[in-house]
């Protein structure tokens, strides 16, 4: 029995995000990712949101995408006092979370990707991670969900660098973040449209080798992996059944975990179910059985996978 490193035993992950709402985010870059189904991150920055802004967030998360903190007001959160620096955290979220009600704002990007023991023992009294700005790669058990790296380009820089850093990255487990500002717009380090659908058409040709996830999806994902404990369950001639737990708050971490089995000798196909939800479920056969891939929900009850003809 094993957890896969990412979902769907994808070998790497990466999550697209914004920072600061400059306005080709909403305009631009959400139509692009929208017409390939891809989700990103809008770290969005309450003061600096313009009620029209507003309607875009509600509209970008009820697609899927998620919307994140980058503080209230966008202060160098480190040179702050304590009190304020909880004040910048905590209403950004409040405010996020009553304008986009369709989901929770779960996530935050440091301004500036400032941040220290203080901010980040604040950060974890209203979040489950926080994004900084540093080098690329996470790895697949981030020592530190309060200080993951993020990167993106800087003005002027060729889309295929961005490819070549994907390329050195991809196999590793890694998680890449990938932080982009202005789009199309005045923003910082402004990428074109054109750059912008290019980077998405080199994503798309990478396959099923990249898991492209929200941030805190992938956060959530990487904190339940490191939690989990699997316990077998009664078998029968035609059933296999595993428990899986991760001892973390349901409320906020419920994305399924991919998980492995060997297939009983004999089998030739396989289903899984939690509950009464079907799960995703692949079989891939081999001399000795073969292998069982599925998907299950911690806490939720008892996965039971079943011999399919
Ligand atoms: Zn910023």
């Amino acid at each position: 029995m094993s957890v896969a490193v990412w979902s769907r035993f994808r070998s790497t992950a990466l999550s697209i995000t914004f920072d600061d709402n400059s306005p080709g985010q909403f305009n631009t870059a959400l139509p692009l990712l929208d017409k390939r189904g891809l989700k990103a991150t809008f770290f969005v920055v309450p003061e600096w949101m313009k009620p029209d802004q507003w309607d875009r967030a509600r509209f970008a998360a009820s697609n899927g995408h998620e919307i994140g903190s980058h503080t209230l007001s966008h202060l160098v959160l480190a040179r702050e006092t304590a009190d304020k620096q909880d004040e910048q955290m905590r209403l950004s979220r409040r405010i996020i979370d009553s304008l986009v009600p369709s989901q929770r704002c779960l996530t935050l990007a440091y301004p500036y990707g400032v941040h220290d023991s203080v901010t980040r023992a604040v950060a974890r009294r209203y979040y489950l991670a926080a994004r900084e700005a540093a080098t690329w790669d996470n790895p697949s058990a981030p020592p530190d969900r309060f200080a993951i790296s993020g990167r993106g380009p800087s003005r002027d820089m060729e889309v295929g660098v961005v490819d070549s850093w994907i390329a050195s990255a991809t196999g590793k487990g890694a998680w890449m973040v990938e932080v982009f500002h202005g789009i199309e717009d005045e923003g910082s380090d402004p990428i074109s449209a054109a750059w912008f659908e290019r980077h998405l058409d080199h994503l798309m040709a990478q396959g099923s080798r990249i898991w492209i996830a929200p941030f805190a999806t992938v956060a959530e994902y990487a904190a339940e992996r490191q939690a989990a404990r699997i316990t077998p369950g009664a078998a029968t001639d035609s059933t296999l059944a595993f428990t899986v737990k991760d001892g973390l708050p349901d409320s906020l971490y419920g994305q399924p975990l991919s998980l492995s089995c060997p297939a009983p000798r004999g089998w030739r196909n396989a289903r899984a179910k939690q509950g009464n939800l079907h799960k995703w479920c692949e079989f891939e056969p081999g001399p000795e059985g073969g292998l069982i891939r599925f998907e299950a929900v911690p806490d939720r009850g008892a996965v039971v996978i079943s011999r399919r003809k």
